[in-house]
């Protein structure tokens, strides 16, 4: 009854409003009129034009699809919204979950349109957009939207569930009640949203309903499940409340705490919000399954009382909703947030952060940043991680408004063992603990990895094949498909690398190689590596081993080496004797692999094909998979010594599956006597005839081979396989981290460091030879004890003897070659050319920095300890270091320059020369910091990283760590603002002492002066503090630079590749013309719009030298806590390097008269102005940004001083120049 009423009230009303918006506002694709509902078609094109116009901040996304097969549309709002980027918290809102609820579906399609119009003009706006990954839903069911009526307040076209009759918010696991809630395949909705949840790890978010004006919090259920009236508190109720009362709040209905709703005109809420199981019991919800399983804190929000109100109401509830709906996204940003990091820099996905006092845990994301709410207030925070030793930060303040940043460091008990981001040894078993769902309310649960279900059955050859090539797709930044054969029936041999990069040599990491389906009957296999191909992609990012494991990994997986044998058997066809063994030739791929005596003649085409695969890579294991047997199996006939090794990896991995599979029924047999029945054990017993992949992989290539069986069954049924997967699969997680028990190293070549490919690695006591890979490294597993290595490659004249102890080590070997002629030709630079290029390409830079060895040197050094540290790296790296003196401070301490480059002895006329320069003012106590850490990544990955190594060859890079040592001494640590330092010891600001012409200025700007005067510098790098942005030439005030356009390019560049200061808010609140809401365009600016000064380093680099010099303010903080060196490093590493990639790229060539004599000191002119003369080689080099220039060269001494006139065309690569080598004919 009392719902007719409203209804046609609303009714009423509805037809005003619309009058109104009907004459106001006219109808427009491109403009919101807020008088109309979209439709899914409607909503699809609405979304569509968003990215069309916007594409710079948006992206759409179908997180999946519902019962009858409508996309679940996913708006994500955010600059770079093509990208992951670390430390950015992300933040969903989820509308229209009920079918029938519309206000939320409209609402967040305005929200939607609000950011995307509003970027760019509207700080508020714009810093959100910024700083927060915005996921916006608007609807969850779109089925049951398209059966809802317009006008139902209370619901009663029965459009609220799935159009499998499913209540969506019901439907999720619930952690009182161990059952499914629904049926596998009638929500898929849920479905998909979970998977949603758990992968991305948000960190706050908003559930939108209607029938109500009220905020909803969890728990939304007790285990009771009285239907009302229960409060049912979570470990952060307190929190929650505000988080509810925020959106309130900002709601002017809800705030008032009376929705007046016709159906129960009464009911009131304190403040407008309301625990959810006290208002009335819900299971299954998807608030708690956020907060519970997905790392996330999620409020419900009851926009309206009239669930579905006619559309002349959008406008108004749009306005009610508006300011809490941002107010409530800002949220996101509160409590405290940072990395845990292994103490090399790496960021550990998957760590716990958990907060004294408070039993709900939160883990770190795939970047090992980690986001955790709390109100204001002291706390003591741990993080942990398994494998390393956790670390409490206690008093931790956190406040009103920004987020507390607090990075953890953690560290193993044994350090110099560890691979990057890998686990110490010996692997901790919590690693392999089962991963059942708990669904308590501690709230440190593991969401079991996910499998989808869909996917596990038998795959005909062709099903196999559509299924990589999905995977490839889907999950293409850690997948590599390729095929490395045809079967004799002509199906390709697919393999499926997975890793980080996955298709390159990358040192560091290990490769590892399972193959599947020797026999064309043995399904379990295949089957077991295609879900294994799933599982490592699909919980790559949100699980934390799995993670590991691929970013320390390249895993090669074969599913099928037997094709044609496998499409002749059928299901269920289990352990028919004649099957066993067939294949397309009745014979058995598995044995009878050629020995060295044999001769490879009458080898199949499968087989041969899995040989030189094997052969031609450097694989540190081998399993192959199959069916027939449950253990670990190891060849025959292996050296005593190996014996071990083999031994060591197969109880591994069979005592995880003793553990775990056995259980009950073996319980009283100890692995070893287990062993011993056959479950793990060597090749004795089914292979008796001629010798098996495993053997000859041990006899003929570098890779241990090991046979794995998952099954008795040969080709279960397709129900079982689930059940195998489920009890073996932590088998075959545990083989791949066995790899990362190697004694492992580099071979390089003494003289330059280069690692040395193929040269073999002997270990007395064993046959079983590795060899280095491309970047020269090699793995070697060897079982706890001491032994001898040594490495012989051809060529080499000293082969050092290393004797070991321990079993996992780095042992690095230097090898001194013959000396070889060098000769540097036409093809190395063209090579360099498209280096410089793919460099150049999104994210090439990126993938570079990622790739590198972590230097880990960071923390603030006194004087001494960084004349140490540079007097130690010049002996460690001699090939390519140089240190030297430019002269003495007022207290006569040395300001140091260090040089590296891989031409030490003779310099190259061609290369350019680049200078970074730190610490002209002594309170800036960042900048020498991160050159110091910049100059040992440059150095250890020398040789070892091909990039490195060319770009250190072919530069010359000066690096000035500390112009202003004495001040330096002075800074206080923690001081953001102090201006002790600031000044030499004579109270002079160095950077307004350059003063050309001026005789009496001060020791330090006179060495700087020398140096800048010797001229040849193509770029500088100036590291300063106090703001975050870059400034370009001229500080003073004057006519802007004839080349401005090439200096702000250069600006622009470096901002581009920092992680926040391209946003252009610095945000600082201290300083000379400096407040919070600043605001830098791009995150640049000349120098004198900045800080009007003259006599500054980089104005006299211009005017004396005609080097660009470039002004980067690190941060706002001056010298910040030691912690904060790390993240400063991440977020300034790439600009650093592509700084050096910059001074590589331009217009370079050589000056020749008729003759082909070099012309010394001709004067260059692009575009009109003088920006270089050549040098005594005719060389010349100039950065230009990419375009077209006007090139003009004059010389003294000839008839005519104006020689050539060019048309320069610099091609951009991505908006990047590349260098064109320019050789000129003069006439004489
Ligand atoms: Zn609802």
């Amino acid at each position: 009854m009392m719902s007719n009423v409203w209804f046609t009230l609303s009714r009423l009303f509805a037809i005003l409003h619309v009058v109104h918006y009907v004459t106001c506002t006219p109808e427009s694709d491109s403009e919101e009129t807020y008088n109309k509902y979209y439709n899914y078609a409607g909503l699809t094109r609405r979304l569509w034009s968003f990215v069309e116009k916007y594409p710079h901040i948006c992206s759409l996304e179908s997180v999946g699809k519902s019962a009858e097969g409508r996309e679940l549309w996913v708006m994500r709002v955010t600059a770079h919204s093509e990208r992951n980027e670390p430390g950015k918290p992300r933040f969903r809102y989820v509308g229209n979950m009920h079918g029938d609820e519309a206000v939320s579906r409209q609402v967040l399609v305005y929200l939607t349109e609000y950011l995307l119009t509003r970027y760019g003009t509207d700080p508020r706006v714009t810093e959100l957009v910024n700083s927060t990954d915005i996921y916006i839903m608007p609807s969850m069911n779109p089925d049951g939207f398209e059966k809802a009526t317009e006008g139902d307040c209370t619901g009663s076209s029965a459009a609220r569930q799935n159009a499998k009759h499913v209540d969506l918010n019901r439907g999720f696991p619930d952690q009182f009640d161990q059952l499914p809630r629904v049926l596998e395949g009638d929500a898929p909705e849920v479905t998909a949203v979970m998977s949603w949840i758990l992968h991305k790890k948000f960190v706050l978010s908003g559930n939108l309903h209607g029938g109500s004006v009220v905020a909803s919090y969890p728990f939304d259920d007790s285990s009771s499940h009285i239907a009302s009236g229960v409060y049912s508190h979570s470990p952060d109720d307190a929190l929650f409340r505000y988080l509810a009362q925020t959106y309130a709040e900002n709601h002017p209905i809800m705030k008032e705490g009376r929705p007046r709703c016709p159906y129960d005109p009464d009911e009131g809420f304190k403040d407008g919000i309301t625990n959810g199981a006290a208002w009335y019991d819900v299971p299954g919800g998807m608030q708690d399954f956020s907060y519970l399983q997905g790392n996330c804190f999620e409020v419900t929000f009851e926009l309206s009382c009239c669930k579905y109100p006619f559309a002349s109401e959008l406008h108004t509830e749009w306005k009610n909703n508006r300011e809490a709906l941002l107010t409530y996204m800002e949220k996101v940003h509160m409590g405290v947030n940072g990395y845990v990091m292994t103490s090399a820099g790496i960021g550990l996905p998957g760590a716990n952060i958990s907060v004294a006092g408070n039993n709900h845990n939160i883990t770190t994301w795939i970047f090992g940043d980690y986001f955790r709410l709390l109100l204001p207030g002291t706390y003591n925070i741990t993080a942990s991680s398994s494998g390393y030793l956790p670390k409490t930060v206690n008093n931790v303040t956190v406040t009103e408004d920004k987020a507390t940043l607090l990075n953890f460091i953690l560290n193993t008990s044994s350090e110099k063992m560890q691979m990057p981001g890998f686990l110490a040894s010996p692997v901790p078993s919590t690693a392999f603990t089962p991963t059942v769902r708990i669904f308590d309310n501690q709230g440190a649960s593991t969401p079991e990895p996910l499998v989808h279900p869909q996917d596990i059955r038998h795959h005909s050859y062709l099903d196999m094949e559509l299924f990589l090539q999905q995977i490839n797709t889907v999950h293409s930044s850690i997948t590599h498909l390729y095929s490395i054969g045809q079967s004799a029936q002509g199906r390709e041999l697919y393999v499926m690398e997975i890793s980080t990069n996955a298709g390159i040599d990358q040192p560091g990491k290990p490769e590892i190689v399972f193959v599947g389906n020797l026999h064309g009957s043995d399904a379990v296999g295949k089957e077991m590596l295609l879900i294994l191909v799933e599982y490592l992609c699909s919980n790559y990012g949100s699980e934390a081993l799995v993670t590991r494991l691929v970013n320390s990994t390249r895993v090669h997986i074969l599913p099928s080496m037997n094709p044609d044998g496998y499409e002749m058997v059928f299901e269920g066809k289990i352990n028919s004797g004649g099957v066993r063994y067939s294949s397309n030739q009745n014979t058995d791929l598995s044995k009878n692999f050629p020995d060295q005596s044999y001769g490879e003649d009458f080898v199949q085409p499968e087989k041969a094909a899995v040989m030189s695969w094997i052969k031609t890579h450097s694989f540190v294991l081998s399993a192959s998979v199959l069916g027939g047997m449950i253990g670990v199996k190891y060849p025959n006939s292996v050296d005593s010594l190996d014996e071990d090794v083999f031994k060591l990896i197969a109880e591994a991995c069979f005592v995880v599956s003793v553990k775990l599979v056995l259980l009950m029924s073996f319980q009283s047999i100890r692995p070893s006597s287990a062993l011993v029945l056959g479950f793990g054990s060597r090749n004795t017993h089914f292979y008796s005839s001629g010798i098996d992949m495993q053997t000859w992989a041990y006899r003929n290539t570098g890779t241990l081979g090991f046979t794995i069986g998952l099954s008795c069954d040969l080709y279960p049924q397709a129900k079982d396989l689930l059940t195998y997967w489920k009890r073996y699969h932590v088998v075959l997680l545990q083989f791949i981290q066995q790899v990362h028990f190697s004694v492992r190293g580099r071979v390089t070549d003494v003289q330059s460091g280069q690692g040395i490919v193929n040269s073999t690695i002997v270990v007395e006591g064993s046959r079983h030879h590795v060899h280095t890979s491309k970047s020269g490294q090699y793995w070697r597993p060897l079982a706890p004890g001491a032994y001898k290595i040594q490495a012989f490659a051809p060529g080499a004249v000293v082969v050092p003897v290393r004797v070991l102890e321990t079993q996992v080590e780095q042992v690095d070997i230097g090898l001194s070659p013959e000396p070889l002629a060098h000769s540097e030709g036409q093809l190395e630079g063209e090579e360099f050319q498209k280096l410089l290029e793919d460099l150049s390409s999104t994210s090439g830079l990126e993938q570079l920095v990622q790739s590198l060895l972590p230097g880990g040197m960071l923390h603030y050094r006194t004087y001494r300890e960084r004349s140490d540290f540079l007097q130690e790296l010049t002996l460690t790296f001699p090939q390519i270091t140089r240190l030297y003196s430019l002269g003495h401070s007022w207290e006569f301490r040395t300001i140091w320059a260090l040089e590296i480059t891989g031409n030490l002895e003779s310099p190259q006329p061609t290369e350019p020369k680049m200078r970074y320069v730190a610490g002209v003012h002594g309170n800036a106590a960042v900048g020498p910091e991160l050159l110091l850490e910049f100059a040992f990544v440059l150095c250890i990955n020398y040789g070892g990283n091909p990039t490195i190594t060319k770009l250190v060859d072919r530069s010359r890079i000066v690096i000035v760590p500390c112009v202003n040592p004495d001040g330096r001494e002075l800074a206080q640590e923690g001081k953001c603002f102090s201006t002790a330092g600031l000044t030499n010891a004579h109270g002079v600001d160095l950077d307004t002492d350059f003063l050309s012409g001026s005789l009496s200025v001060q020791p330090e700007t006179r060495a700087m002066m020398d140096l800048i005067r010797e001229g040849g510098f193509s770029l500088s790098v100036n590291l300063e503090g106090g703001s975050l942005l870059v400034t370009y030439p001229y500080d003073r005030t004057t006519q802007p630079a004839h080349n401005e356009e090439t200096l702000k390019y250069l600006a622009v560049v470096y901002a581009g590749n920092h992680l926040g200061m391209h946003f252009g808010y610095p945000g600082c609140h201290i300083g000379p013309g400096r407040n919070e809401n600043i605001q830098f365009p791009g995150g640049i600016l000349r120098g004198a719009e900045f800080s009007n000064h003259s006599g500054s380093m980089k104005d006299y680099s211009m005017d004396v030298s005609l080097c660009p010099e470039i002004t980067v303010y690190t941060g706002c903080c001056l010298y910040p806590p030691a912690e904060q060196l790390l993240s400063l490093w991440v977020e300034h590493r790439t600009s650093l390097f592509a700084m050096l990639l910059e001074v590589n790229k331009g217009l370079s060539g050589v000056v020749r008269d008729k003759e082909g004599q070099p012309v010394s000191d001709a004067v260059v002119r692009v575009n009109g102005s003088v920006l270089v003369h050549s040098d005594t080689q005719g060389y010349f080099h100039t950065l230009l940004p990419p375009g077209t220039h006007q090139l003009e060269i004059h010389a003294q001494g000839f008839q005519q001083q104006l020689w050539k006139v060019d048309q320069v065309v610099l091609a951009a690569a991505s908006k990047r120049t590349r260098v064109k080598c320019y050789e000129h004919q003069l006439d004489k």
